[in-house]
């Protein structure tokens, strides 16, 4: 055995060759505290290894919301249930536990303009991302933008990577524009990956499903998308005014003509 001096910069030394930062910068504390409390060896190997993984878990939850390409910060919590009658708070914290995700199921929200689609969507994803899933969101319409600059610098696999790798995908805003048909087709290969690989999707859209016909250029790949979505899935129909409007309209600063 070496001295207890020798010993202590090994420790040191064996945290930083084996990349435990937390753990090397939080020695000294984990030490002096194991000491004043006379915890045993196997407790102050525990502290020194939960500080590394917590920190580790922290960092990851960092870079998976950077990843993510969520920008603004919608979450359930700053969801006015009471503002919204269609959808319960009970149906969204049975969701919040990410069952659905761990089964693969798909969400969809329906509704029009300004009910509070994305909102949900994207706290529901945070919720995902806090327990250290990975997450990608995105819009119909970066897709297609995403999808068309790839094809021309030939990086399709690479945005394909990019959207079937994520625990859970977020395709926002489906319906406002229809697509040609090679966007057609990649949203159609990413889905059914997706759907093979039993990983989830939340997607919204301003039209039912009996509209889909418009978005695609042919009906047979929009039935069999659908298809694939729905097959493990849960719908949520959200109706109502836009909430934006509506808060406008009390403020007063809403002004209707009637003519
Ligand atoms: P949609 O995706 O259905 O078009 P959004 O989720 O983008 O609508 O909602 C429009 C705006 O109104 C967003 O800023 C959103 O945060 C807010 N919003 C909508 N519904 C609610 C609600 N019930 N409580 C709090 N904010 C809401
Ligand atoms: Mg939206």
């Amino acid at each position: 055995m070496s001295s207890p001096a020798l010993s202590y910069e090994k420790v040191r030394d064996h945290l930083s060759v084996l990349s435990l930062p937390s753990a090397l910068a939080g020695l000294d504390s984990v030490l002096e505290e194991g000491q004043k409390q006379e915890r045993t060896t196997v407790e102050i190997i525990d502290h020194l290894l939960t500080l590394e993984r917590t920190d580790r878990f922290d960092r990851r939850i960092k870079l998976n919301l950077k990843l993510s390409g969520i920008a603004v910060a919608k979450t359930l919590e700053s969801f006015d249930f009471d503002a919204q009658s269609s959808i319960s708070k009970a149906t969204l914290d049975e969701l919040a536990t990410l069952r659905f995700l761990h089964q693969g199921d798909n969400l969809l929200f329906l509704g029009p303009p300004g009910v509070g689609k994305s909102h949900l969507a994207i706290g529901l994803s945070l919720c995902a991302l806090k327990q250290g899933h990975r997450v990608y969101f995105l819009t119909l319409h970066d897709l297609v933008t995403k999808a068309q600059n790839a094809r021309q610098k030939n990086r399709l696999g690479a945005l394909r990577n990019t959207l079937i790798r994520p625990d859970l995908l977020l395709l926002d805003e489906i319906g406002y524009l229809p697509l040609e048909t090679p966007d057609a087709s990649f949203l159609f290969d990413i889905v059914s990956y997706r759907y093979d690989k039993g990983r989830s999707i939340i997607l919204t859209s301003n039209k039912s499903y009996a509209n889909w016909g418009d978005i695609f250029p042919d009906p047979i790949l929009a039935t069999a998308l659908l298809d694939r979505l729905l097959h493990h899935s849960t719908t949520i129909n959200i109706r109502g005014d836009s909430y934006r409007l509506k808060h406008r309209r009390q403020a007063g600063l809403h002004t209707e003509t009637k003519g």
